[in-house]
């Protein structure tokens, strides 16, 4: 029996010995196709020479040098490759070792911000239902995902949360985008009263939302009216684009396409593609300022922030995704992706929705289409779903509690921006195995 303290305590996991692009090979030499990055992870695939060469020599020249003491030529460059790229106002980066850890690092920025600012009274944090910020307390707390929250509830910070923006089942038959937009900018607005609007420090939301919802792209306006709100009342904006950054929607940035900047922007996950660690904070000047202005430090750190070989992996895999034009890449697989799902699942009577941006889509599963009724949860469809495509040799993210914790299913995928056409129709026919082995009657 293993002594690993795994996930699933009891799950025997297959041993994975080897990667070669977007596959994943077992000790048996069963391939796996990653069609979900793990969790929207390995955008390079598994096997990238240019990243590893850059891990190698980065190990070999200066592992780590603690940034208390030190600052590197990668931390230095990554800083400045992400700011020459980032939403207008960002000027620095704060660089940490995950989503989680950059969760909780841009809630405390936002809060010593405040302080600082001669405002100490704004602490009220403002998030969305069905939205998930990470693990760690302060995140778990601001996420909306009643299921991950519920028995740590006790341990949780007060957080206010509104709805999600999820037109498939909230925007009703006739509201217009324009005036679902404007009904959830008043729910915004009255939560922001209630709070009092000279007490709250932020609002967080996710641009595209991850695993909690799968892959939920906002309706359009939906951003910016939340921004004019924000700016208005003198509350920071928080991206979380953890798992919507970094290209997997096809931009840089998800906010580019909702046309919006913000305060503070938390990524990962393709910021190092899985070949390292890393997540970071990309920090508005005006935070900056402040702080520079105040204190002169940020009272907060871990003993790997700003980790040397951590920066070099992420440097390269951006470098890699900037050289190789693969932005495009994931805009045109990611509409091929789209269109094959919409032949193959379009008329599926299971299929409720099929959704998303780039290569970072979401299928939402249900009953039956017409009244969008969801499975039971006892059924553990998502669950299934994954041992089938594992079965497969498919890698996907399948996830339950879609609606509200508890019910619906969905399945993510996030492949990595090297797939063509080939891995297109390999994910479809797998998947569809997977989803009719499930469903069969
Ligand atoms: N934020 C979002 C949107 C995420 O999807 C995740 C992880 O899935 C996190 C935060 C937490 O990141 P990590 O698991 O690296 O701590």
């Amino acid at each position: 029996m293993s002594h690993v303290f795994h996930r699933s305590l009891n799950t025997s996991y297959p041993l994975a010995v080897g990667g070669d692009g977007p596959y994943l090979i077992d000790a048996g030499g069963k391939r796996y196709l990653d069609a979900c990055g793990g969790a929207a992870v390995s955008c390079l695939g598994h096997s990238d020479a240019a990243v590893i060469a850059a891990v190698q020599h980065q190990v070999a020249t200066m592992a780590y040098a603690h940034s208390a003491f030190f600052t590197s030529e990668p931390m230095e460059q990554l800083a400045d490759f992400l700011v020459a790229r980032a939403p207008a106002g960002i000027d620095s980066v704060y660089f940490v070792s995950g989503g989680s850890e950059a969760v909780e690092s841009a809630l405390k920025m936002a809060r010593q911000y405040f302080v600082e600012q001669g405002q100490p009274q704004r602490r009220h944090v403002i998030a969305r239902r069905q939205s998930y910020h990470g693990n760690t307390l302060g995140a778990l707390a601001t996420g909306g995902n009643a299921w991950r929250r519920q028995q740590f509830e006790p341990l949780l910070i007060g957080v206010t949360h509104v709805s999600p923006c999820y037109a498939y089942r909230d925007q009703q038959a006739q509201e217009t985008d324009g005036d679902y937009v404007a009904r959830l900018g008043r729910e915004l607005e009255d939560n922001i009263a209630a709070l009092g609007a000279e007490n709250v420090m932020a609002f967080i939301a996710e641009p595209v939302v991850g695993a909690t919802a799968g892959a939920l792209p906002a309706v359009h306006g939906y951003f910016q009216r939340m921004r004019d709100i924000c700016q208005r009342h003198g509350i920071l904006l928080i991206l979380d684009e953890v798992m919507c950054g970094m290209g997997r929607t096809g931009s840089l940035f998800a906010c580019e396409q909702e046309g919006v900047t913000a305060d503070l922007i938390c990524v990962a996950k393709g910021l190092g593609a899985g070949y390292q660690p890393i997540g970071a904070v990309l920090v508005s000047h005006a935070i900056r300022d402040t702080l520079r202005a105040g204190t002169g430090f940020f009272q907060h750190g871990h003993t790997y922030i700003g980790h040397a070989t951590a920066c070099a992996a992420a440097l390269a895999v951006q470098q890699q995704i900037e050289d190789r034009d693969l932005l495009d890449n994931v805009r045109a697989m990611g509409q091929l992706l789209q269109e094959r799902l919409r032949q193959r699942f379009g008329e599926h009577p299971h299929v409720g929705d099929i959704r998303g941006r780039g290569l970072f889509l979401g299928l939402e599963l249900v009953q039956e289409r017409t009244g969008k009724r969801p499975f039971e949860p006892a059924r553990r469809l998502h669950a299934r779903i994954k041992t089938q495509a594992m079965q497969a040799g498919l890698m996907c993210y399948p996830m339950g509690g879609t609606i509200d914790g508890l019910h619906g299913d969905h399945i993510l995928l996030a492949p990595p921006y090297i797939i063509d056409a080939r891995h297109v129709d390999e994910i479809v026919d797998r998947l569809g195995l997977a989803i009719d082995a499930c469903l069969a009657p």
